[in-house]
């Protein structure tokens, strides 16, 4: 046996390549990201080339070791190549992500490290840097000591996990689901309505409370929905709002739903995800009032702050809502247990073992400060402003409301033939010639493009190409349109 035990011995250790080796591999992945970043400005923001992704096999597992050279190839052809790159400045679609170097350098450490980020008594110090960062954006939201949080994958668990503390906390079952209404709108983000099902409580039935022509919910409609719900003997119960939406950017006016929800006792959920972070600058402050108000919000740090995919955040006002839904004992875990003060996030998320997500996001802040954060901030809220003046003054192209935060709709409407028709055509030449990459979206009808501009890498010159390929597509295509 002592044999079998060391021959095995031999082989798995084979996982814990020494330091010379460490050195070698270090620098290779060095250098493949120093070229990453060196080239991705002149690189495409898209790149539709049926060139890369598709040579599977190329990727496949075997049972030996592979020439470190050779896979680093293969992952800039098949992986880093095709698509959209993500961490290009020139990605306006959707809304982009982030990818800043110095969360990079936190995900290298916590990965090395591996510290148990679940619970206080296994790692104190990751669970406090974790709980900092909580109390941080508490604080920014305007939220009291009391409140607690998670810092989750992403918005869309962000979502989940803040429904179903509301859906704790009152105490909702099954029985009464179909006659508790929730109050949301056609421009709230898919994942909420996907959380709602997850939390099971697609029986609720869901009020689509209409929006002004900013695509703002209008306050008093909502207020006079939840009142005929009540006089039907139902049970209003939560409503969900937007501090800018996906689609359009448009923020809800979260200060006047806030006095229809609390005095009739109704939940008030905030998807903050991409416009929470606006509150780090001045113009952001000044649009998004009132998100104190919320019981529970929900803000990505992997959208307004910059960080890469795999960070968001929920906050819940107060700390027994979120500890009720994910609060759990088990008997093998009897040893950890603390009487400090500090909070686990394994007992206020689904999760158990989970990534040490904070380092990134602590170390970016700790290195940079938060100037530069505020400044890009209100930087792509102004580059927002500067797209949207300058499309609007362009022949034949109208656009959508002015841009709260930092989203801008607009379409081309030809003198003749369909509109939907020419747009589809635009999108699909700006995103072919892919230099930068917009999204689409349809509103009402209408076949909409839009730009969202919320990478830190994109600037005044991005902005400038964007509306040079608008030009140039355009004129392209009226040649052959009609
Ligand atoms: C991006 C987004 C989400 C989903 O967040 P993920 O981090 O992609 O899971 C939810 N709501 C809004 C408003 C968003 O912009």
């Amino acid at each position: 046996m002592i044999e079998k035990i060391k021959s095995l011995e031999e082989t798995a250790k084979q996982l814990e390549p020494g330091k010379e080796e460490r050195k070698f591999i270090t620098a290779k992945a060095f250098e493949y990201a120093e070229n990453f970043l060196n080239e991705i400005n002149s690189n495409l923001t898209y790149n539709i080339s049926t060139q890369g992704g598709h040579k599977i096999d190329e990727l496949k597992i075997g049972e030996d070791p592979e020439n470190i050279s050779t896979i680093f190839h293969q992952l800039k052809k098949e992986v880093d190549t095709p698509g959209i790159n993500p961490a290009s400045g020139g990605h306006l679609g959707y809304i982009p992500g982030g990818g800043i170097y110095t969360g990079a350098i936190g995900d290298y450490l916590a990965a090395v490290t591996n510290r148990y980020a679940g619970i206080f008594f296994a790692s104190p110090g990751a669970v406090k840097i974790e709980n900092l960062l909580i109390k941080w954006m508490a604080s920014l939201i305007g939220y009291p000591d009391e409140a607690a949080g998670n810092l989750c994958s992403g918005g869309s668990i962000g979502n989940l996990i803040g429904i179903v503390a509301a859906r704790d906390a009152h105490n909702l079952e099954p029985r009464n689901f179909s006659r508790s209404p929730i109050y949301l709108t056609e421009q709230t983000h898919h994942s909420v309505e996907k959380s709602l099902r997850i939390a099971g409580l697609n029986k609720c039935p869901m009020r689509f409370v209409p929006i002004d022509t900013s695509f703002k919910m209008i306050s008093g409609e909502l207020a006079k929905q939840i009142e005929t719900d009540k006089q039907k003997g139902l049970n209003p119960w939560l409503v969900i709002a937007s501090a800018g939406t996906t689609d359009t950017g448009a923020v809800d006016p979260v200060d006047e739903i806030a006095k229809i929800t609390e005095p009739n006792g109704l939940w008030l959920h905030i998807d903050a995800a991409y416009g929470g972070f606006f509150l780090l600058c001045d113009e952001g402050k000044k649009v998004l009032k009132g998100l104190n108000k919320s019981d529970s919000i929900v803000i990505d740090p992997h959208k307004g702050l910059f960080l890469s995919y795999g960070s968001g955040a929920v906050l819940v006002k107060n700390r027994r809502h979120l500890l009720k839904s994910n609060h759990y004992t088990a008997n093998y875990m009897q040893d950890a247990f603390n009487d400090d003060e500090e909070l686990s996030p394994a007992d206020l998320s689904p999760e158990l073992s989970k990534h040490f997500r904070g380092l990134r996001m602590w170390l970016s802040l700790k290195l940079l400060g938060l100037k530069p954060f505020r400044a890009a901030l209100e930087e792509k809220i102004y580059l927002a402003r500067y797209f949207y003046e300058n499309i609007k003054n362009m022949e034949n192209f109208e656009v959508g409301p002015f841009p709260q935060l930092s989203v801008v709709i607009f379409r081309y409407v030809p003198l003749t033939g369909n509109a939907n028709e020419f747009n589809k055509r635009l999108i699909e030449e700006i995103q072919k010639d892919g230099r930068v990459f917009l999204s689409s979206t349809t509103i009402n009808g209408n076949f909409i493009l839009r730009a969202a501009i919320l990478s830190f890498r994109t600037h005044l010159d991005t902005i400038d190409l964007a509306i040079e390929i608008i030009k140039n597509k355009t004129e392209k295509i009226l040649k052959t349109f009609d």
